[in-house]
């Protein structure tokens, strides 16, 4: 998509702090962190958010998540992590590509709303 912000991360177009890329998805740093580890993993496929997965782009997603327990070791979050993925307003998603928030590096909250 031409006019979307992670699109043109995962393009060069916008430069980010890399920390993982294969054929299939794009992991960079939060330009925001709201954690010492903060990362978003996005597929390179323009995905709008969780309420668009379908049977027919959900290898992706599954891929995602073979992805992200390589990123969180390579980070070195030993105690855990957070995942998370905001989809639609009620819960604040600002960029609509979908992406998965890997939170780590201190204890977090309990809440998670
Ligand atoms: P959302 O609110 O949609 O779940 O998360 C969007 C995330 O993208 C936010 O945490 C925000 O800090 C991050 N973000 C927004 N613009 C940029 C950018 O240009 N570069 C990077 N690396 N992160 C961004
Ligand atoms: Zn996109």
């Amino acid at each position: 998509m031409t006019d979307c912000l992670f699109c043109k991360i995962i393009a060069g177009d916008i430069p980010s702090n890399k920390v993982y890329e294969d054929d299939l998805v794009f992991a960079f740093r939060d330009i925001n962190p709201q954690a010492p580890t903060h990362i978003l993993v996005v597929p390179k496929e323009h995905i709008a958010s969780a309420a668009d997965i379908t049977k027919n782009n959900s290898a992706v997603i599954a891929h995602i998540f073979e992805v992200i327990p390589q990123i969180a070791k390579s980070e070195g979050l030993k105690n855990g992590f957070r995942v998370i993925t905001n989809s639609g307003p009620d819960a604040c998603q600002s960029v609509h590509h979908i992406h998965f928030h890997i939170l780590g590096g201190e204890q977090m909250s309990d809440k998670m709303a």
